[in-house]
Formats: C-alpha cells, structure tokens, sequence
C-alpha cells in the first residue's frame, strides 16, 4: 500500500494536490534548504478515504512510525521530558491544495500534558513559557477539537487579567497562568470533554478534527461558491514545535516579498517580539513593522531579506511566508503566493521579467485582464476608507467624489457653480443623458451590468454604481434614502465603480497604475494577440479615447444614441409625428444633417480604420416622454403634449424590446433606413475629398430571417449604386438567426454577434431586469456566474460557434466579430479568440480585451 505519511524530504516531487498548499509550500522550502522545523504531511488521499469510509486504517500505525522519526531528527521524544531535553511538541495545521478560510486551522503546542509542562519549565528554566504554552494548548484544543467556544476561553483569560489588574497577557506570572490552565481543564472536565493527558491521543483526535473540517458549513458554502470540487480533501501537517515565545529575542511574524499593495520590490510585513502565531492574528498586541527589526536584530534582518530573495527563486513568485524566531533563530513555517491588488499584481509581473525571474509571457499571463479598467482610474483606498454607507453593483471602474443631484438641471445647477456634480437616480434613460455627462458618478437603485446607466458610463468613461437596491429616490423632491440616511442636493459622496461601494463623504484614494508599467507588459503582449480588437463607440470622444487604448477601429456604433441629443429629439418626435409625406420630409432632412456631421466627426476620428454603424436599433416610442408624463401634460392642456400622447399610446408595446424596432423598424419605416445610410455614405464621400482614408461599414440589428437581410440589402444597395458599395453586415443577436446563419451569410459581407441580446434571448431573461434576481442566482450557486457579463459558453457560446462555423461554410470571406458587452470581458474574449476575426468593446475595457486576447494566444 502507498504511503500516506511523509516526511518532508521523503515528499520531494510529490504533487501539490496530495501534500496541500502548505505541504506543498514545506516540502519546497525544506527542498532549497531553506531552515523549516522537520515535519510530516498525512496526504489529502487519507482525508478522502476517511471521509468515504468513516476511518483510516492503519493511518495511527504510519504515523507513530513517522513520528519517530521526527523525534530522530529533533532529538527529543514527543509528550514526554528527559533530563535536559524538553519534550517533543507539534503543531497540527490543515492544509487543502487550494487555499480554503473556513476549515480547521492550527492547533499549536500538541502533546503537551500536565507532565509534560513540568519538563517543559525543567528544560527552558522558564516556567512561565512552560505555563503559557499549556494554557494555550487547552484553549486551541479545546475550542477545535473538544467544539468549545473561543469566547469561553478568552473570558476566563480576560476575568483573570481583570482580578490581577494587569492588561497584557504577558503581565500574567507562571502561577497566574498555571492558574488558568487549571480553570481550563475543570471547565473542559466538568462539560464532559475532559482534556486527554495523553500526547497520542491528542495527536489522532487533532487529525481527525483536521479531516472532518472539510465538511464543515462554511467550508462547504465556500467550496460551492468558488467551485471548488468537494472531493479534493485535505491534507494535514504535523510539524516540530518552535517557539517565539522564548523571550526578547524570539518572536513570529509574516513577511511579504514586496509590498502586496503597490507590487514594490522589498522585504514587507510585521512581527511581534515573544509571541505565538495566533497572538498576530487575534490582534491582541499590535505588531510592528518587520523594518524596525533592523535596529535591534540586524542579523535576523539580514537573513529575512536573504531569505525573501531565496523564495522568489524558488517560486518565481511574490510570497507571503509565516516564520518564528527561537531565540534569534529563524524558521519558516509557511509559504504561499501573496495575496495582491491589480495594480501591484501589474508591477510585479513587469518587474519579476525585467529581473530574469520569470519570461515576458509568463508576466503577460500574470495580470488579469478584467482587472485593467480599474487600474486606469484612482479607487478608493479601503484600507483607509470607512464602513460604505451602500453597496451596487460595479458598472464602471473608478472612484469619485462629488455633491449629490437628482437631474438634468441639478447637474447644471452645480457644475455652473464648479462643483463636482454626482448623478443619483432610480434609473437612467437617453433623456438624462446632460446629466449624466456632466456628473463624476453615476448611482442608481435599479439596473444590471447592461442597464442603460451601466452601459452608458462605461462609454463615458464615468464611473458608476448601479442596482443599489437599498437606495430609494426621489428626484422631485431632490432627495434620496438609504436606511434612514437622507441625502440631499449638494451632499458630498464618494463611490466606487470598481467594487460597487458608496461612502458618505469624501474619502481617501489610491492612485492609477504607472502608465510605463502597463506599456511595457503591452509590448510583450502584442506579438501574441491574433484577434482584432475594435471600440463600441458614439461620439468622436469615444472615438480618439478608443483609438488612444489601441483599438482598431469601431465593431459598434449604436446610431441612436445621437438622436437623444437636445437639440435633435424634437426633430426625431415630429419624424414620429409626421402625418404626411412632407413633414416626414422635413423632420429626415434635420436628421440626415445631423447624422452626417457626427458621422463625418466620428470616421475622422478613426481615419483609416474601419468603422461599422449600426442603423436604427430601438422602438419609437423611447424618443418619447413617458407616457404618465404626456398624460398630465397633457390634462394642463399642453397642445404638443396632447399630440405626443396619442402617438405614444399608439405605439405603447406591452413588450417593447421584442417589439417594432431594429431592422423590423428599419424595413417597414426604409426612409429611415435611407437617411441614416445616406448620411454615412456622404460623410465618407466628404472626407475622401479632403484626402481623409474614411472606412465606414453599416450593418442592422436584431435580424431574425434571412429574408429580412435580403430585403435591407436591396435597401442598401440602391445607395451603393449612387456612392459605391460598402461593407454591409447583419448583428447576430437573435437565436433564430445564429441558427440560420448558413442561409443569411451568403447575404452580408460580416456578422457581428449581439451577446446581450443574444444572452437575453436565449435565457429568457431581461437584461434590464436581471440585476434583481441574478446575484442571488450566482450567490446560491444555480449559475457560475452572471450571463450578462461573461459569455455563456455552454449555451450562447452554442449558438455562437455553430452560426459562425455555418456562417463561413456558406460564405469563406465572411468577417466574424462580437459586439456585446462580453466583447470587453476577458473570460469571454479568450473563449472567442480562436473563433472570430475581432471583439469590440467599450473604450475602457480595450486595453483587456487586448490582453485577454494575447493571453489566449499564448
Ligand atoms: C447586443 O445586443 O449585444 C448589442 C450589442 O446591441 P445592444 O446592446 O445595443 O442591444
Ligand atoms: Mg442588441
């Protein structure tokens, strides 16, 4: 049979699934030499059979045989003093091969009996330590194994402290603390789990204990929701006792390899002089920065930075190591990666290439793609930042701070003061658009990721906060409420779009990532990236910010946007009005003109590279006040309102978005159709004429059947006739049409996929909507996370691949690209870089969806 027990140096090469991250950490560090009390590892192959039988046969047997080996290479017999040599002690640590919070941690000091403290006291001549070290011991035990509470323990401690009038625990005396071990045992003894005094049985039941957190609720719940599989068991470590609380000259402490928060190069962290570990973690004593060790233990300094560069070696990685010092000797305990911030994660990769540590590539995969956008933006420093006042979702990346308004003419009223306005609404719509251009945040209490709000900031570069369901607005009477809080015009505010946090006040920020930093990761990055990467964008500003992240053109150019601009919409409205041909004349005419400068602004913007404009996508009526509006307007006796009122109740859709709009729209109003085309075809002719290299494309939404591309495409090319042809395409945004795509490719020179739509549709679920239920959803583990966010490969990604697979059977020159808000998510952009030609994305998510594309060419 395999062995199960190993000692560190017998666990050479094994894997880290089997030895656990610490295990794994150990047999590394004992590996490169580096100074590790001798250990051994039970595998998470004995937690698995244990769990799945109820015992471990044999596993006692292993482990005596283990053990003493361990007293061979300390010298000293576990549990029991002889003469001068104090007895062997273990610490037990549970150790799953992915770092797991919930589980059974450490139980330190174990096989330590009544005894046993006496040798202790014998051997070091200290019994105070003897005694502290005990009293430890009961408490750790008891509250891990035996299932006391902690609290029970440090109240007996804390009533102890009080009668003595002392505050620290190292205040207590040897009888003190031998006092309180006492009261530990008789309090154990008398809720009928005596402490066992006897070394092996404390060492099976410690193990045990290990092996049974696995199953333990919390340790469940987070497996579920991090999708850890449930059969991976853990492993357990049992290593030799060192002790930092030998005195002044011993001590515990963590040390980072560089700074976790800004990625610096350089020894980082704390220490507490005489203590234990958990003494670090219960915060019972501040520990002091592990600089201040320079001045009164140079040597151990020295050898920690020694030590630091000797595990970077190692583990081509920044660290995050647990140690002790035994009366000025070092020894590790532990070793992981360090937990970072993407900012330091960033400088890390880039500095760790430029050592020689790791390859370029390897820094390029380093850094996570989604984490980009944030880095570009100062956010808020949490480590300073107080308690948040309401949480959101994360729509757009970025901290700021600015005073509190409710509308349009809020926003003006403020920003004319110089003031820095913050947008608060229920929701948005296109009519709120001044505002929301004018304010520095944007935070509502309904909407999704993909909700017009979400959308819009990202375009806008603003940050945002969106679906803050404990927020209540009142925007008439310029107020908002969020648990009794009121917030009134003016009010400072402080959010961040990157975690979806709203603070009160102003609070303190962190800094955006060194632009030289990210260049160079870039540079390494570019070579490996074969999938295009173009902007969603409306306006010229988009436009340059896009082109100035590196994007090669525009993949989606949601025309409408342009038409809610305040001095058009009246022109859109009496296009919707228009009773005869020529006020529909007129009404186009006004239209065509604006079209053809924001056209001629934007192809300007993106000389040489192509842009794709999507014609007319939503329902009329959205370019109408809302109908309760038009309804009161209309009772004052408003003459337009009235008007408006009849047309709006005339296109009122019960289900607007599966309703008359995009190429339906498009085909049966074609004048539209035709002025929006008309406008891109002269703009381009304009700027050829001035020598410009315009590269406009147009496509329609929301096609369902193949003959309603045939249809738009006779449309189109009655123009193409009059200005010479252009690309057209079709967006692929329903399910119909991904499935009927052979049949429509051979009509279009491109697709490009809609994924919000396309995800709406073939889950069923509104996307503007789904910010009410879908959290939960993931939350509760029924999805793995949000759809509206990260392509559904499983189900969309479906319907994607079999319409781009038959797309380009059925027409080889075929261009693929993807439009949809998951074109700037990295997770997504990967599962399509093999796939399509480009990804388009909103101008701040570029710079990942050229990462993630890189990464998936790696
Ligand atoms: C889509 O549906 O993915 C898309 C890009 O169009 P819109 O978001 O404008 O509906
Ligand atoms: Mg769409």
């Amino acid at each position: 049979m395999e062995s199960r027990v190993y000692l560190l140096s017998e666990a050479q090469g094994l894997t880290k699934d089997l030895l656990g991250g610490k295990g794994y950490g150990l047999v590394a560090m004992a590996g490169a030499g580096l100074p590790v009390p001798p250990a051994l590892v039970i595998t998470t192959e004995a937690c698995r059979t244990y769990l799945r039988t109820g015992q471990a046969v044999g596993l006692e047997e292993e482990v005596r045989r283990k053990m003493a080996a361990l007293e061979g290479l300390t010298g000293k017999r576990f549990g029991q003093g002889e003469g001068k040599s104090p007895p062997l002690l273990v610490s037990v640590r549970s150790g799953a091969p992915v770092s797991m919070p919930g589980m059974m941690d450490t139980i330190l000091n174990l096989g330590l009996t009544l005894e046993g403290v006496e040798a202790l006291a014998r051997a070091t001549e200290n019994p105070r330590f003897a005694w502290d070290t005990f009293r430890r011991l009961l408490a750790m035990y008891g509250e891990v194994v035996l299932g006391e509470k902690a609290e029970v323990f440090e109240g007996m401690l804390s009533a102890l402290k009080a009668e003595r009038g002392v505050e620290a625990d190292t205040a207590l005396s040897a009888e003190d603390l031998e006092e309180l071990s006492f009261h530990y045992l008789r309090h154990l003894e008398a809720r009928g789990t005596p402490f066992p005094m006897d070394p092996w049985a404390q060492l099976f039941a410690a193990i045990e204990a290990v092996f049974k957190s696995w199953l333990n609720p919390r340790a469940k719940t987070y497996r579920r929701i991090y999708g850890i599989p449930e059969d991976l068991g853990t492993a357990v470590v049992v290593q030799a006792m060192v002790y930092g609380n030998l005195g002044e000259d011993s001590g515990t402490g963590v040390g980072f390899t560089r700074n976790p928060a800004t990625g610096e190069k350089g020894l980082y962290g704390e220490y507490l002089r005489n203590a234990q570990g958990e003494d670090v973690v219960a915060g019972i004593r501040t520990p002091e920065p592990l600089e201040r060790l320079k001045d009164y233990a140079p040597g151990l300094y020295a050898e920690l930075l020694q030590v630091a560069e000797r595990l970077e070696r190692h583990f081509r990685d920044m660290q995050d190591f647990e140690f002790t010092a035994e009366r000025g000797r070092l020894f590790l305990l532990q070793t992981r990666s360090g937990k970072r911030t993407a900012k330091a994660a960033v400088r890390i990769a880039v500095e760790m290439a430029e050592e020689g540590l790791i390859s370029k590539e390897e820094a390029v995969l380093r850094v996570e793609a989604n984490a980009l956008p944030g880095l570009l933006k100062p956010a808020v420093d949490r480590n300073q930042a107080p308690k948040p006042l309401l949480k959101g979702l994360p729509a757009s990346p970025g901290a700021a701070t600015g005073h509190a308004v409710f509308s349009n003419e809020g926003a003006e009223r403020l920003a004319a003061q110089g003031l820095p306005p913050l947008l608060i609404r229920p929701e948005t719509t296109p009519e709120d658009i001044t505002g929301m251009y004018l304010s520095k945040g944007i935070l509502t209490a309904r909407g999704g990721l993909t909700s017009h709000a979400a959308v819009v900031a990202r375009g806008l570069g603003v940050p945002a906060v969106v679906g803050a369901e404990a927020l209540r607005v009142f925007p008439e009477e310029g107020r908002a409420l969020v648990d009794g809080v009121e917030i009134r015009e003016g009010d400072l505010l402080t959010l961040d779009g990157g975690t979806g946090e709203v603070y009160l006040g102003a609070v303190p920020l962190v800094e955006a990532a060194e632009e030289a930093l990210l260049e160079k990761l870039f540079a390494w990055a570019e070579p490996y990236r074969r999938l295009g990467v173009r902007a969603n964008a409306d306006t010229p500003l988009d436009a340059q910010r896009a082109r100035a992240f590196g994007a090669q053109g525009i993949g989606l150019c949601r025309t409408e946007h342009m038409f809610f601009q305040e001095e058009r919409l009246p022109w859109v409205r009496r296009l919707i009005l228009a009773k005869t041909p020529e006020e529909e004349e007129e009404a186009l005419e006004k239209l065509f003109a604006f079209q053809k400068d924001d056209f001629k602004a934007i192809l300007r913007a993106m000389d040489g590279l192509p842009v794709t404009v999507r014609l007319m996508d939503p329902p009329l009526h959205e370019f109408l006040p809302p109908l309760a509006e038009l309804e009161a307007r209309a009772k004052e006796g408003d003459q337009e309102a009235l008007a408006l009122l009849e047309r709006a109740k005339a296109l009122h859709e019960v289900n607007p978005m599966l309703g008359f709009r995009g190429v339906r729209l498009l085909l049966l109003r074609p004048a539209i159709f035709r002025m929006q085309l008309k406008a891109l075809l002269e703009a381009a002719q304009e700027l050829k004429e001035e020598g410009l290299d315009p590269r406009p494309e147009v496509m329609v939404p929301l096609v369902a059947d193949p003959k309603e591309v045939e249809r738009a495409r006779a449309l189109a090319e009655e123009l193409f006739q009059a200005y010479g042809p252009i690309p057209f395409g079709t967006m692929i945004e329903t399910p119909r049409a991904a499935l009927l795509a052979g049949e429509i490719a051979p009509l279009v020179d491109f697709f490009s996929f809609g994924t919000n739509d396309l995800t709406q549709m073939a889950f069923g679920l509104s996307r503007d909507d789904a910010g009410k239920f879908l959290p939960r959803y993931v939350e509760e583990g029924l999805f793995p996370f949000d759809p509206t966010e990260r392509l559904d490969e499983k189900g969309v990604g479906r319907l994607l691949r079999l319409a781009a697979e038959e797309g380009r059977r059925a027409n080889p020159r075929l261009k693929l690209g993807l439009c949809g808000e998951h074109g700037g998510e990295a997770g997504s952009v990967q599962a399509v870089a093999g796939l399509l030609d480009y990804t388009s994305a909103s101008p701040f998510r570029i710079l990942t969806a050229r990462l993630a594309a890189a990464q998936a060419g790696l």
